[in-house]
């Protein structure tokens, strides 16, 4: 049977109420905030910065500074490159970075400034403060905060440096006989990275995440106040990303809009693999599998630790313990389009029916088809996908999809209590619980992690509604 598809808002088409997104430069923002001694700069209105930070403080919890060249009704009118370069010597004074990311927002992308023009006056400046700048484009009216996110993350994978004896990035230690991967591992949690580092380490693996925001936004509790937190990856590792013998890049649908591992292949010649997040057994196989199969290729080969097995046994453990609880069920998933493809295949795995699938990305109709065609692989047939769209859409389809469940971020809190459904809480921004930083959904151990979490809210909801009140469920 075909999957019924939807590719717009068809509430109010036209009206977006309540997206099911955020804006570009707030990707972008905290793509630099993975780079070490890094600080961001938004080229626009005030307004936005403040925006950002007050969205990254509710979810990762940490101060966020950013900064604003803060457009007034002049700037708007007769450009804003003198407030920008004043508030690129201020970052300088004040917070001594190793690295300025410039963003833009829509006021300066509508005005039509062109920042490409002001970095090449920036470059003496570069020079004289050791100073290293990047920059990207990022309206927000022509992508969401993953496009920003995956945007910035090409600027900077753009300084990565071709392997060769001249420019001494070449590997000459005891670790060249392991393997390199270059890790870019979309827009994941602080838990997520470190999850994905520890697992990286004990298969032995050399690794050089872009970006890593593990520690700064997600680090332990200061004993003196830091200007620029700790952690990220440095530029120097940044520049060797071109000497690794391969890059690993989550996210099948937002690397079509803009791939980081594409610009270090065209620049450095190295080979690529795009693969799903690792969320749920079989995606996570995938990656292994991968990674077992590039060791072979490069005569680097990779033996898979005891640990592993033991955890991917655990979850198929856990998968045949709770299907008691799942047949016959209906979700409703929501959040970035990766975030869903890969979430809807773990639903399926653990013999949910993800019966609404939504995002608010624009994505092609190929996109919206693997979305759907991930799903009918499970046997699910009637799924609905949805893109482009908001919440006022997700009330409609729960109207007539009637899930029992939501899975997403925050934002669908309105929805599950309108129609009184459990939410699960995943992905990002977590802004009414805490721990949302810490939420760990890659890997085998973040999908037992997860399976736990559904399985007993939904024992919590039916042990509710019991009147019987039993306490063995
Ligand atoms: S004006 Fe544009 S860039 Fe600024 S916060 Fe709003 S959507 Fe984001």
């Amino acid at each position: 049977m075909e999957s019924r598809l939807k590719t717009a808002n068809t509430a109010q088409p036209g009206v977006v109420v309540n997206p099911c997104k955020a804006c570009a430069p707030l990707g972008a923002s905290l793509a630099m905030k993975g780079v070490r001694g890094s600080m961001c700069i938004l080229h626009g209105s005030q307004g936005c910065a403040t925006y950002i930070r007050r969205f990254f403080i509710g979810h990762f919890r940490e101060p966020v500074d950013i900064a604003s060249s803060s457009f007034d009704e002049s700037t708007a009118v007769f450009g804003g490159r003198e407030n920008l370069i004043k508030g690129i010597k201020n970052i300088i004074e004040k917070y001594k970075p190793e690295v300025i990311g410039i963003a833009t927002s829509c006021l300066a992308e509508t005005i039509g400034e062109d920042v490409g023009m002001y970095m090449k006056e920036l470059e003496m400046l570069a020079e004289a403060e050791n100073l290293t700048f990047i920059h990207t484009d990022t309206a927000a009216y022509k992508g969401t905060h993953v496009n920003g996110f995956m945007k910035m993350t090409s600027a900077i994978a753009k300084l990565a440096e071709p392997s060769s004896a001249e420019t001494g990035n070449s590997i000459q230690s005891e670790n060249v006989k392991r393997l390199k991967i270059n890790m870019i591992p979309w827009m994941v949690s602080p838990a997520d990275i470190r999850g994905l580092k520890r697992l990286l380490d004990d298969i032995k693996i050399e690794s050089v995440f872009l970006p890593d925001y593990s520690l700064t936004m997600d680090g332990g509790a200061w004993t003196d106040y830091e200007a620029i937190p700790q952690g990220g990856t440095s530029i120097n590792d940044i520049r060797t990303m071109g000497a690794a013998d391969h890059s690993i890049e989550f996210g099948e649908i937002s690397s079509k809009f803009s791939s980081p591992a594409a610009v270090i292949e065209d620049k450095c010649g190295v080979d690529y693999s795009i693969l799903p997040l690792p969320i749920g057994l079989k995606n996570t196989d995938l990656f292994l599998n991968r990674l077992v199969e590039l060791g072979k290729q490069h005569g680097k080969p990779l033996e898979l630790p005891d640990d592993l097995r033991e955890q991917r046994l655990r979850l198929l453990d856990a998968y045949a313990d709770s299907h008691k609880y799942f047949s016959g069920l209906k979700a409703g998933v929501y959040g970035e389009a990766d975030f869903v493809l890969a979430m809807a295949s773990f639903l399926c795995e653990l013999g949910i029916e993800p019966a609404i699938c939504m995002t608010g990305e624009n994505i092609s109709r190929e996109s919206i088809e693997l979305i759907s065609s991930r799903i009918r692989h499970y046997g699910f047939n009637d799924a609905v996908v949805l893109a482009d769209t908001d919440f006022d859409a997700l009330d409609d389809a729960v109207e007539t999809y009637r899930p029992e469940i939501l899975i997403g971020n925050s934002r669908g809190y309105k929805t599950a209590r309108k129609y009184d459904l459990p939410l699960v809480r995943a992905g990002f921004p977590i802004h009414d619980r805490f721990g949302g930083q810490r939420l760990l959904h890659l890997g085998y151990e973040g999908a037992l992690r997860m399976t736990d979490e559904i399985a007993n809210t939904i024992i919590a909801v039916r042990q509710a509604e019991s009147p019987v009140g039993y306490m063995s469920m």
